[in-house]
């Protein structure tokens, strides 16, 4: 397959779990896509935050408006009205479910793969996660929705879990037939889209995070975009102390104060802002670097193992290619693989321990800090119930499913040295199918 592969024969087929020479002498980039491409334009940037000592978004002596500046070039380039800067993913969930009116005697549902925030966020708005199993694109499984769903369900959050898109079509019908609205938790797959459009703008609000292993990041961050203008004044006031300040930049002119609502403080300081700003200018580079390996990647696979199963994706146009996601008949094969390929210094890993996040014990056994375990405590017609089988097919699929990252500054021939690690293993171990 490669140069040296067929030359040096016997040793180069070794694995290097059994002794073998491994793959790669040095590991890949680590997973860190944005932080990787960090540079002197993130540095200019916060030093004028600095040097203008206002690190503060609304006032400052020398303000450098850096967060609003990164919600307008949000804006422009995902051709939506409105988003708003906040301090994590998780605070654009709450926030964006305040927005929603979402709270105490509510039921949120979301996917059983996921990270644990998708839920804790629900909880912390005071509402009860419920869920609903994946299909094989280890996405919500649309047709799954109907057994999940009851009246006291209010919203659906949506996540494109590891850069491959949710077949939105059928979630958005699904939502409208039952007047519930839908949120795209994009905090793993900013910069996907779904049919042409960016994801995060096609459902009632979508939620972004900045942290250090997404797309992008400023170490902690997210963001929260919508096209209507009551939810964004709602999100503002919810991430600001129930203040809704610059009423002006979004059209708000007399709002009545009779109806504003206690908050929370989620704003973004202009430091983080300064990074994020200069991160989102290179996103489409890091996008389009991710995506071009892991095509290469996928097809020279495909080419080599005709029965290789990729995980299936509802728009390959829109997958930012950040994993390439790959199934194996059995979760033992898979940690086999695993352990295969990462000697080769090759990384795959499975998501969240190879379970549903509803395993989790918290939300396994539905406890909160609190005395009288609120909002768990609310008295729903139909008890919300979980068992290890309430999504039987993410149990199935998650601990067979392994992720490849792809980073966006690999070489072609870290890109060559990642096919050369899989089929070494493959061709020793026969587990890809
Ligand atoms: C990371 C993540 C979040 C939370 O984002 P933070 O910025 O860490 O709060 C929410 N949902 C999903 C799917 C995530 O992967």
């Amino acid at each position: 397959m490669t140069h040296h592969a067929e030359s040096e024969g016997e040793t180069m087929s070794k694995l290097a779990i059994n002794g073998g020479t491994p793959v790669r002498s040095r590991p890949l980039p680590p997973n860190y896509p944005g932080a990787l491409v960090y540079g002197k334009e993130e540095a200019d940037f916060t030093s004028r935050v600095i040097y203008g000592q206002s690190p503060f978004r609304y006032y400052g002596p020398n303000m450098q408006s850096a967060v609003e500046s990164l919600e307008n070039a949000m804006t422009k380039d995902f051709d939506v009205p409105y988003a708003l800067a906040v301090t994590s993913g998780t605070a654009a969930l709450v926030v964006a479910m305040k927005a929603l009116g979402i709270g105490y005697g509510d039921k949120v549902i979301i996917p059983a793969n996921t990270f644990i925030a998708t839920a804790g966020a629900v909880v912390c708005s005071n509402a009860v996660p419920v869920y609903c199993d994946v299909d094989d694109s280890l996405n919500i499984d649309p047709s799954d929705l109907e057994r999940v769903y009851d009246e006291d369900v209010k919203a659906v959050i949506v996540v494109p879990i590891l850069g491959n898109p949710v077949d939105l079509d059928p979630v958005i019908a699904f939502a409208k037939s039952k007047n519930i609205a839908v949120i795209e938790d994009m905090a793993q797959s900013c910069g996907v889209r779904y049919k042409g459009r960016y994801a995060g703008t096609i459902g009632d609000i979508g939620t972004f995070s900045f942290q250090m292993n997404k797309i992008i990041t400023s170490g902690e961050g997210g963001a929260v975009v919508t096209r209507d203008v009551k939810l964004m004044e709602r999100a503002i006031r919810y991430h600001d102390q129930g203040v809704l300040r610059h009423r002006a930049r979004y059209g708000i002119d007399s709002p009545d104060e009779q109806f504003a609502f206690s908050g929370q403080n989620y704003r973004m300081s202009e430091l983080a802002g300064a990074v994020m700003l200069e991160q989102w200018k290179k996103l489409p580079a890091i996008v389009g670097n991710m995506k071009r390996h892991h095509d290469f990647i996928a097809a020279a696979l495909k080419a080599e193992i005709p029965g290789i199963r990729f995980r299936a994706c509802p728009d390959p146009e829109g997958n930012i290619g950040s994993n390439l996601g790959i199934v194996f008949p059995t979760a033992e094969a898979t940690s086999l693989f695993n352990k295969a390929l990462n000697a080769e210094n090759v990384q795959a890993h499975v998501l969240y321990g190879g379970k549903p996040v509803y395993m989790n014990p918290s939300l396994y056994y539905q406890r909160t800090a609190e005395k009288d375990n609120f909002p768990y405590n609310y008295p729903f017609k139909q008890p919300v119930v979980i068992t290890e089988q309430t999504c039987p097919r993410a149990i199935d699929l998650i601990p067979r499913t392994t992720y490849i990252p792809v980073s966006p500054v690999l070489s072609n021939e870290d890109a060559a040295d990642i096919i050369e690690a899989v089929l070494k293993v493959h061709q020793s171990l026969q587990v890809v199918v």
